[in-house]
């Protein structure tokens, strides 16, 4: 138990067939519901810290925070830096004990994506850290980043086995149709490009993004063409915070006694990522 390698899991999830879960996580509170679902279901787990997370709660503290609460919980767990288009806290945060990062120039062009990323999976080598990259762009709204929904740009194939070729990255976002907060419409997967991708690198585990209000039928068929992360924040952002619909929060007794709030997040929190946990399949697999 304790914090793993993003690359140990997703190897046995290529190996079982099935997809890790990967939440974001903005607060002590969401990491332990995060943990505690993943100890229920006995799945494997990423935990991801944002950028914009790490600003507020520093990246020492995520990474003890992570530590200690694997630990309590009994569980191995993945502590992934997400969407990082900063280098130098990227390194930090390999230098403080992330097992797992991703470096994002999906917006740069492809040589300058590459050479980011190159020197990335160079940097984290150094300590076995794994590394995700992004090529093509998923849209919509990640932290600071924003995306207009028209400048979504697929993945082409071809560039994917080239971009990996030429990097070594363990893992590859892809841009398939999802996009980043919720939908406006309804979200059109393109599942023949998922595969067409996993036929040319069958080596390297593809990530889904956006996975907030993707349809579970296309979880399932996305991760039987060779998904085998699937990132869920948004939902997590709204319900694991203070969210005035869940029942209790508005309670005299939560207004007077934090430790009543930290209950419900957590309990929310968990009751998210046991459901999508259920859809990975990895329930069992830890
Ligand atoms: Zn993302």
């Amino acid at each position: 138990m304790g914090l793993v390698t993003m690359k140990y899991e997703m190897k046995r999830a290529m190996k079982g067939g099935y997809a890790v879960p990967a939440f974001n996580f903005f607060s002590f509170d969401n990491l332990v519901g995060i943990a505690k679902a993943a100890a229920e279901k006995k799945s494997p787990v990423i935990a991801m810290a944002t950028t914009g997370g790490i600003k507020v709660m520093g990246e020492k503290a995520v990474v003890k925070m992570a530590e200690g609460i694997s630990a309590d919980y009994g569980i191995d767990m993945v502590l992934h830096l997400d969407h990082c288009t900063d280098i130098e806290l990227l390194k930090r945060c390999v230098d403080n004990g992330f097992t797992s990062v991703m470096i994002d120039s999906s917006k740069k062009e492809f040589d300058e994506n590459v050479a980011d990323t190159c020197y990335c999976v160079d940097y984290a080598a150094k300590y076995g850290v794994t590394v995700e990259s992004e090529l093509g762009h998923v849209g919509g709204k990640e932290d600071d980043i924003v995306v207009d929904d028209m400048s979504v740009m697929f993945t082409q194939p071809e560039k994917a086995l080239e971009f990996v070729n030429l990097t070594g990255i363990d893992c590859l976002a892809v841009a398939v149709g999802t996009v980043h907060g919720f939908y406006k419409a309804k979200p059109q997967l393109d599942f023949p490009r998922i595969s067409a991708i996993n036929k040319l690198i069958p080596g390297c585990p593809l990530v889904l993004h956006g996975g907030t209000g993707v349809p579970y039928d296309d979880f399932r068929e996305a991760i039987r063409r060779g998904v085998r992360k699937i990132n869920v924040g948004t939902e997590l952002k709204v319900h694991g915070v203070f969210d005035p619909s869940v029942a209790g929060y508005n309670d005299p007794a939560s207004k007077q006694d934090p430790r009543a709030v930290s209950k419900l997040v957590i309990a929310k929190v968990s009751s998210i990522c046991s459901e999508i946990i259920d859809v990975m399949g990895s329930a069992g697999k830890a």
